[in-house]
Parts: structure tokens; sequence; C-alpha cells
């Protein structure tokens, strides 16, 4: 065999640059399932049976176009528990001259490809992933010479770089470059009204056999797969894109940050997994919604509300990630080392919004955005929580996690663990932000107002809790004065209460169910 084209579980995409030159003649296609990616975090079922349904049905794809797949079952006595292991075992039965892949996206899966490349001395050519709009070495371009960076910046770089909602003058659409002031508001008292179905698609036949697989070997793992109907083919994925511009796009903007009981799926696009896994290219998915806006479809706040997630956060995130890593992962800037609570793996907490938080996402693999940053994100960042430990949550539970954008969305935007490099703030909000944009203090037994006594919201305690510990840090940062001249008006008997409720949260004796113990991950 001349050449063996590695090709990842996120990197089902045949037109991807490592399939650039290959002749099916002579060249063939590895893939491989391997217990580890379910096993290096706690992976959720959902998340596990996304990778291998999508993968299956790729690897099926390639062998219908005449490509030779040599591919590692999971449920296949033969199969090794790592890629590297895996790959190790093909080279040595199969013996190519050489292996070619588009550059994963994760810096571990790197490593360790190279590794076995180099252990086995056949040459390893990794080519650029073209799937994003824009380079590693362009974002570290960006990067260079600036000393802090701003996703705001590198937004409008791309959008004039890419030619994206400009007008011929090549000024923004519609005079902004940021439509936010318009768009995040709350539902109406008695809520968002009739949302538009999901996409939906029920498990085919391997499908149906991955589930089983899974229910079977991750019986233990979090999660379910009662409710799986994500798209698994690119087939499938643009229908939901198409169904997303269609029926969602338009009330996109406005109800991005609100949130809603028992309605995980709102106006958001549930595009993240298939974006994620390949199946999506980014640029059809933001000339859908330009599309949709010009033929005056949709309003301009949509439309750039919903192209800044994926032309700026989505290609933001990864490059911070390739040119911080690998140090990134441990960076922990407010030395936070509390665990993260056991009821984090279960829902099970008095704690109204909390509870359909990670409620949702235990039974969809999926939460969006706001109940991911403002609700489990802000509760660990102000108990205290190990960054560390949250990653690991995060890319477990959710069918979009990979890596590249999961860790600096946890570790940066969320956790503030990278001081400010991400973001320029901490997020950080009491109980009365959830009240707001959600109902949930309607029917919570504690008091978004209270942050101290037996009713008093754990958010809000937490909250006022975090601006005392970090009241010297947070005073050098301009963004932060109101909050800072907030706590300095608190007297030493509120600052005493506050730290003495903050503690009995912490020890869990208030926000977990009765003899919950806490310390998974
Ligand atoms: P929408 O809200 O409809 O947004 C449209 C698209 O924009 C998404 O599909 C996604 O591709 C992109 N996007 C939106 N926000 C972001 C962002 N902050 N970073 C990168 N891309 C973005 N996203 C993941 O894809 N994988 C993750 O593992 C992941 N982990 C996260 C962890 C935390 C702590 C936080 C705060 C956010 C995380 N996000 C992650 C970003 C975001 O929450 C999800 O992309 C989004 O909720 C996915 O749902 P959606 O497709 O309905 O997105
Ligand atoms: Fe969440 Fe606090 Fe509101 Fe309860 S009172 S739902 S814990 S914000």
């Amino acid at each position: 065999m001349r050449r063996l084209v590695i090709v990842l579980g996120d990197q089902l995409d045949a037109r991807a640059s490592a399939f650039d030159d290959v002749d099916p003649a002579v060249d063939a296609v590895w893939m491989a399932e391997v217990t580890e990616e379910s096993t290096h975090v706690w992976s959720s079922k959902a998340r596990t049976a996304l990778f291998l349904s999508a993968m299956r049905h790729f690897a099926a794809d390639l062998r219908a176009a005449g490509h030779t797949v040599h591919y590692a079952r999971l449920d296949d006595a033969a199969t090794r528990a790592s890629l590297a292991a895996q790959l190790d075992a093909d080279i040595t039965r199969l013996s190519p001259e050489s292996l070619v892949m588009t550059a994963p996206g994760d810096w571990r899966v790197l490593q360790a490809l190279r590794a076995v490349a180099t252990a086995s001395a056949v040459p390893l050519e990794v080519r650029e992933d073209r799937h994003f709009f824009g380079s590693i070495a362009e974002f570290a371009r960006h990067a260079a010479g600036r000393s802090t960076l701003r996703m705001e910046y590198f937004y409008r770089e791309m959008r004039r770089r890419h030619g994206i909602l400009l007008t011929p003058a090549g000024e923004p659409e519609g005079g902004a470059w940021n439509y936010d002031e318009a768009n995040r508001k709350p539902f109406p008292r008695n809520g968002p009204g009739l949302v538009p179905p999901r996409a939906t698609f029920p498990p085919d036949a391997i499908t149906q056999e991955v589930l089983d697989l899974v229910a079977e070997r991750f019986a233990d793992h979090p999660g379910t797969l009662d409710t799986f109907a994500w798209p698994v083919t690119r087939v499938q994925a643009l229908e939901a894109l198409t169904l997303f511009i269609e029926e969602r796009l338009a009330d996109f903007g406005a109800a991005q940050d609100a949130m809603w009981p028992g309605e995980p799926w709102l106006w958001h696009a549930h595009l993240s997994a298939a974006l994620n896994l390949k199946l999506l290219d980014p640029r059809e998915v933001v000339a859908a919604a330009e599309d949709a806006y010009r033929a005056g479809r949709v309003p301009i706040e949509a439309a750039e509300g919903f192209i800044r997630q994926v032309l700026g956060w989505r290609e933001y995130v990864r490059g911070v990630y390739w040119t911080q890593m690998p140090g990134y992962a441990h960076r922990n800037a407010l030395e936070a080392h509390e665990p993260l609570p056991d009821w984090y793996w279960t829902g099970e907490t008095p704690m109204a919004c909390l509870s359909d938080a990670i409620d949702t996402t235990l039974r969809n693999g999926y939460a969006h955005h706001i109940q991911r940053l403002m609700v489990t994100g802000v509760y660990a960042l102000l108990l205290g929580v190990e960054p560390s430990a949250l990653h690991a949550w995060y890319l477990a539970v959710y069918v979009d996690a990979v890596e590249w954008v999961e860790l600096p969305n946890t570790l940066g935007m969320s956790q503030f663990a990278d001081g400010g490099l991400l973001g320029s703030k901490p997020y950080v909000a009491s109980g009365k932000y959830i009240a707001r944009m959600s109902p949930y203090c309607r029917t919570c037994p504690f008091d978004p107002a209270q942050r101290t006594g037996d009713d008093a919201c754990p958010f809000t305690t937490l909250y006022w809790d975090f601006l005392l510990r970090h009241e010297q840090a947070m005073a050098a940062n301009p963004r932060m004065a109101l909050q800072v001249r907030n706590v300095a008006r608190l007297d030493d008997d509120e600052r005493a209460a506050i730290s003495e409720r903050a503690a009995a949260i912490r020890r869990d004796d208030i926000a977990a169910p009765a003899g919950n113990l806490r310390g998974r991950g």
C-alpha cells in the first residue's frame, strides 16, 4: 500500500485536505473506534453514539465511492484500546509507505499519532484543516503584538476578509457590526409561545446497532439514548441547516439568551455537533444565514447574531486553543480547587435552574449557550470548582464536545481560568440574572434577591462571596468597577454572614439533595 489516509471521528468530510490526491487504487483510508475516546473523560452515551454512528455512515459512503477503508470496530475483539495502539497495529499489518491526515482538532490526538508514526519510522504528513475560514497561522498573526485578544476585533477582521454581511462600500450591513443591543431579550411572562419542532432523524439500522452497542458497552456512562435523533450524515445535516434557516433563524437573536423550563431547543441552531464532526462546512452555514437576510426573510440582528457565533466565536476559540496549547489546559488563574459537586452528573439539586439545565444536558446531550455559560458555568465559577474537573464534565456530557472548542469556552470564557486572555472579565452574576432571563426562580425554594438567610439563592450568596474572595484582583479590572464598588459598601457583619453561608453551600448541605456526596471528577 502506498498511503494510509487517517480519518478521525470529527473529520467526516470527503473534501478534506487528507483526500486531496488520494488514489483509491493504491491508497486506503484508516478509521478506528476505540474505547479510550469514550473513557479519557466519562463520555456520555449520546456523545459516543453520535461519533460512532456518523463514522460508520461516513465509512459506508467512502466504500460506496470506491475507497478501501480499514475500519476498526469497537465490538471487534481485536480492536485496541487507543487510537495510537490501533494505528501502531495497523501499520505493522498493512505496511503503508506513508501516512497522511488533516490536522486533528485535539492537541492530545496529534501528539499520540505523531509519536506512533515516529516510532514506526513511517512518514506522517499533517495537512491544513480547510474546514475553518481561517488558519492557525492567520490567527497567530492577528494575535501577535496585541496585549489582549478580543473576539469582537477578530470578528470584524473576519467579516472584512471574507466579505460577509458587508455593503458594496465595505461597511457593515445595517450600519453596525454588532446588534446585541437589539437581541437577548427575556420571553414574555407567559412564555416563548409555540417553539418550532427541531429537526429529528430517527435511528436507521446503522444507528440502531450503535445505540445497542453503546447501551451495553457504556451502560454506566452518563445520559440516555432514548431521545437520540441527531443528524449523522451530511444529507441529514444539510436538512437540519435548511430547517433552522427557514423556521428558527428569524427569532434566533431575540431569543438567544432567554431560558424557559422544559424548552431545551428554543430558537437555537442545534448545528454544533454536525459542524464539529465536519458534516457541515461553516461557509455554507454562514452563506445560508446571509442569503436569508439578503432575501428579506430574516432581520439583520438575527443574521448578524448567528453569523457572529460561527464566523467569530467558533474560529476565535479554535485560534486561542491552538496558539495556547498545551499549557492552556492547566491554567487556573483564580486558583479554584473545589471538587465538582456530584449532582452535576445527575441534576439532583433543589435549585430549579441548575436542575433543568443538567436534566436537559443528560437527557439530550445538549443545552443552549446561556444554560452552559450562565447556569452550569457561572455556578461552578462562583463555587470555585477546579477548572480541569469542570472541563472533564463539559467534554463528557455534550454531543458537540471536542476539546478545541470546549476547552477555551470552559477554561477561558466560562471560568476566567486563563486570567482574561479570551474574555475581558469573568462572567459572574447573582440569581437576579436568572430571574430576569427565565421564570425558574418562581418555582425554586430559594430567593434570588437574598444573599444571606435560609432562603438565600446559592447563586446570589456565592456571587457576593466571589467578589469578596477576589476583591483585590477584580479592583484591577476596569470592567468590574461597578461590582467592586458595591462590594466595598458591605459592612463586616454582612461580609461574615455571606462567607458563612457560602461555606455551607460548599459543604453541599444546601444545594445538594440530602445524603448526596460530592467528588466525582
Ligand atoms: P447556537 O447558539 O445556535 O449557535 C450557532 C453555532 O455557533 C453553534 O452551532 C456553534 O457552532 C457556534 N457557536 C456558538 N457559540 C459558540 C462558542 N462560544 N464557541 C464556539 N462556537 C460557538 N460549543 C461546541 O461546539 N462544543 C463544545 O464542546 C462547547 N462547549 C462549551 C462549553 C461552555 C462552558 C460554553 C459556555 C460553551 C460551549 N460551547 C461549545 C459553545 C456553545 O455553547 C455551543 O456551540 C452551542 O450552545 C451549540 O448549540 P447550537 O448549535 O444550538 O448553537
Ligand atoms: Fe436558580 Fe437561584 Fe433562581 Fe433558584 S432562586 S432558580 S437557584 S437563580
